[in-house]
């Protein structure tokens, strides 16, 4: 808590009571301050709905995602960074990139009819899925290259699905898979085929440009997820799982007794438990150099010795004035509004009509 946690009126202030009242966004001593929502009376900021659902959930299991897991795998400083914290993180090229791709196939298995969408709707539904957040800063003839590239990956992509094009048992298929009463894994699987015979199987797209082996894929932490999230939504465990790697065009399946459904489920349980213990410890590793927290992170110094300020906290300090300025023009609208019903409520008691416009 900071010092206007203790201090209701300091909050007042802080939260934009008058337009002198802007606070100096750091400290006295230097460290950086932020609006205290809690602390604020009830209704300064009008009904706020939490942004994302807390990590924790009423019944006590942590909420995890298979990216959460490998982010923790990975480092689990990162994590907190990211999903504690929820500093922002930079969209980068290769991530619009990949949302683009599975908008657009997203699209094509989502029309509900037994033919094969054609190449030249697919195109159209990349037009209309196309993400350029992550290009914003690129010149236009890059921004033009990665979507060139996106156009011949799904033609590629059309060229193998449409001699064996029939509609998908779904698709974006959300799920909330509860593991023990730890954890709930969270996620959504791109694709779900139902073969004759009623066989399911699962199918997530990859767009990076390697392939990984079967035996790589067999152990894919995600797709033992998956699978078992399939037997949370429909009851049965699919019999096949596959990543298919849209760029160089080539899907590699796998069958479900090649996972390790076990070990997925103690990999979720061993999260859940190092979240709760709040073990957030950096561990560098070769993924740094991309890493959006470096400048912020303990494990790294700036070339001067001290730790250094990121992106990330001159956004919260963007975010600050932004809220800042809403609360002030908030009150201003609120003023308005009471004194035009004070004014309205005068001219009722002394049964004057339209006191209230002026007239
Ligand atoms: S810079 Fe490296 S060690 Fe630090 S949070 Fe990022 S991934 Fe972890």
């Amino acid at each position: 808590m900071t010092d206007g946690a203790a201090d209701p009126g300091a909050a007042d202030a802080q939260a934009g009571g008058g337009a002198d009242a802007a606070p100096s966004a750091v400290d006295a001593d230097g460290a950086l301050r932020l609006i205290d929502v809690e602390a604020a009376p009830p209704g300064t900021y009008g009904e706020l709905e939490p942004a994302h659902p807390p990590l924790i959930d009423a019944q006590g299991r942590v909420r995890l995602s298979f990216s959460r897991i490998d982010t923790y795998q990975n480092c689990p400083r990162k994590f907190r960074y990211a999903y504690i914290d929820r500093l922002p993180g930079r969209p980068g090229p290769h991530l619009s990139f990949g949302s683009s791709i599975h908008g657009a196939l997203e699209a094509f298995y989502d029309r509900k009819l037994p033919e094969c969408p054609s190449e030249e709707d697919l195109l159209g539904f990349l037009y209309e899925a196309w993400d350029s957040t992550g290009f914003a800063e690129l010149p236009r003839e890059e921004q033009l290259s990665f979507y060139r590239h996106a156009q011949d990956v799904l033609r590629r992509f059309h060229q193998r699905a449409a001699p064996r094009y029939r509609l998908p048992a779904d698709t974006e298929a959300w799920f909330e898979l509860p593991v023990d009463f730890e954890a709930t894994v969270v996620g959504s699987i791109d694709r779900v085929d139902v073969d004759e015979d009623g066989g399911l199987h699962v199918i997530d797209y990859k767009t990076n440009r390697k392939v990984k082996n079967r035996e790589r894929v067999a152990k894919s932490l995600q797709l033992s997820i998956y699978a078992l999230a399939c037997r949370h939504l429909y009851g049965a465990l699919p019999r096949t799982v596959s990543l298919d790697f849209v760029v160089p065009g080539v899907e590699v399946r796998v069958d479900v007794e090649d996972l390790d459904l076990e070990a997925a489920r103690r990999a979720v349980l061993d999260t859940a438990a190092a979240v709760r213990a709040e073990h957030y410890e950096p561990t560098p590793n070769p993924l740094c150099d991309w890493c959006d927290f470096r400048a912020l992170c303990p494990a790294w110094e700036s070339t001067d010795g001290g730790p250094a300020l990121g992106e990330a906290v001159d956004e919260a300090r963007r975010l600050r004035r932004r809220l800042h300025h809403e609360v002030r023009a908030l009150r201003e609208l609120e003023d308005g509004v009471r004194r035009l019903a004070g004014e309205l409520s005068d001219a009722e008691s002394d049964g004057r009509p339209g006191a209230a416009s002026g007239a």
